[in-house]
């Protein structure tokens, strides 16, 4: 089966197993299958014949599973055959229940295959670092698939302030729920979710209790701040993640995280005029361009200059116009979405827009601004930035995505190259969006 080769691919291969047959691993529930699994596995972690144990395990727990839908049988029917009678909740319950308590999480000092930037210029490096374990109110996922955003970027050049260091990057995670600390309401073992950029916000302050946690001064972001999903496991305040439409895989649900989420909040405040116009035309431009287009908008694309390629990729994402991002559209634009992370594009979109007009900067980082006259800017046009994302963004967006429906083109990557990924970005390579595989 390829998964016994260490105590911790092979306990969490295990709970993967178990997850991923709905069997749920809710610590709030008592099974005397499962306590008695987490306290084997629990003494065979300190073992050193741990490895030859592992395939025991595994075999216990198809024997678990089978136990479970023959459980599930005996439930749903008026007259249990004779044969299943002897699966009745075991008299050891209670102390079996004690035992589950404290193996509620995973032991922290397991390794798992991670990408971490130890300092912005160098590339990241491969290694292994402990499992982390779910404290209250997080859930542990084990990673699916991780999109690879322009903001990685920025963080390994050096042009975010104050990172975690060493730091997991990554904030567009898809993956599978296996464990929940305590406290968790939402979700269940098993459960698909998607972990954006927002990780944490106070809840408290004056932008929390305004409906802008986006601005939350306290706000911990996800493969900033906290760790992220470059890495086999990650670990995730259940408040800030999203269940994921069923309709995509993982890898094309990944780039929805943050290309779409931080994108379609760029769009709402574009607000509603008909002439949109999209500056950089990667992750967010394509996917933005099929919502606009559902909501019945015209899409002016702008790419570097001479990018044919890429502007034929946006007309066959939808756009009406393409054209080189120093051109002006053939109609004046209601607004211009700047997703490319260079300032010169300001004026130029400026110059692009109708009266009344706005430029929204979509990005985290951008170059300077060069000075410009006034005149492009009067008659009520206007310049805003985007900053993060809110929840309610995540779940008006992904309740949208699968009616336009958008479809996602990704390039996917294993972990281990993620640095390839990072490159290729950084050249203008990806078609939509890089995504790490995370097997
Ligand atoms: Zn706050
Ligand atoms: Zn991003």
């Amino acid at each position: 089966m390829g998964i016994a080769v260490s105590p911790n691919s092979a306990f969490l291969a295990s709970l993967n197993l178990v997850a991923q047959d709905g069997f749920s691993f809710d610590t709030t529930k008592s099974d005397c299958s499962r306590l008695f699994l987490l306290t084997l596995l629990n003494i065979d972690f300190k073992m050193p014949t741990f490895q030859s144990l592992n395939v025991g395990i595994l075999i216990f727990l198809f024997r678990i599973r089978r136990i479970a839908s023959l459980r599930q049988n005996f439930a749903t029917s008026s007259s249990p055959p004779r044969h299943l009678c002897h699966l009745r909740p075991s008299p050891h319950l209670p102390r079996l229940q004690s035992a589950l308590d404290r193996f509620s999480a995973l032991p922290s000092n397991l390794p798992m295959r991670a990408m971490v930037l130890e300092k912005p210029g160098q590339p990241l490096r491969a290694v292994e670092l402990p499992t982390p374990s779910p404290a209250p109110g997080q859930v542990l996922v084990r990673v699916r698939a991780c999109a690879v955003c322009r903001t990685d970027l920025h963080l390994l050049d050096g042009e975010l302030p104050h990172p975690k260091l060493p730091l997991v990057p990554g904030h567009e995670i898809i993956g599978t729920i296996i464990i929940k600390g305590e406290g968790v309401q939402r979700f269940n073992p098993g459960d698909r979710v998607g972990i954006p950029w927002l990780g944490w916000t106070c809840g408290e302050c004056r932008f929390c209790r305004s409906d802008r946690e986006n601005l939350c001064e306290q706000a911990r972001f996800t493969g900033y701040t906290i760790d992220g999903g470059y890495a086999e496991y990650t670990v995730a305040d259940a408040r800030f993640c999203f269940p994921i439409p069923a309709a995509y895989s993982d890898a094309q649900a990944a780039p929805l995280m943050c290309a779409g989420l931080i994108g379609y909040r760029s769009l709402l405040k574009a607000g509603n005029g008909a002439r949109l116009g999209i500056y950089g035309f990667g992750a967010a431009g394509h996917i933005i361009t099929q919502v606009a287009k559902f909501q019945g908008r015209k899409v002016y694309a702008f790419t570097r200059s001479g990018d044919v390629r890429g502007q034929e990729f946006a007309k066959k994402v939808g756009a009406f116009w393409a054209g080189d991002s120093d051109s002006l559209p053939p109609d004046p634009l209601d607004a211009a979405i700047i997703f490319a992370p260079a300032g010169e594009l300001v004026p130029q979109a400026l110059r692009a827009l109708d009266l009344g007009g706005i430029v929204v900067c979509g990005g985290i980082h951008m170059s300077d601004i060069p000075a410009f006259p006034y005149e492009i800017l009067w008659q009520e046009r206007r310049v805003c930035s985007v900053a993060n994302l809110t929840r309610l963004d995540g779940e008006e967006f992904l309740a949208l995505a699968p009616r336009v429906p958008v479809i996602t083109q990704v390039q996917t990557f294993p972990l281990e190259s993620a640095n390839d990924a990072l490159a290729s970005l950084r050249q203008g390579k990806i078609q939509g969006a890089a995504v790490l595989m995370i097997s």
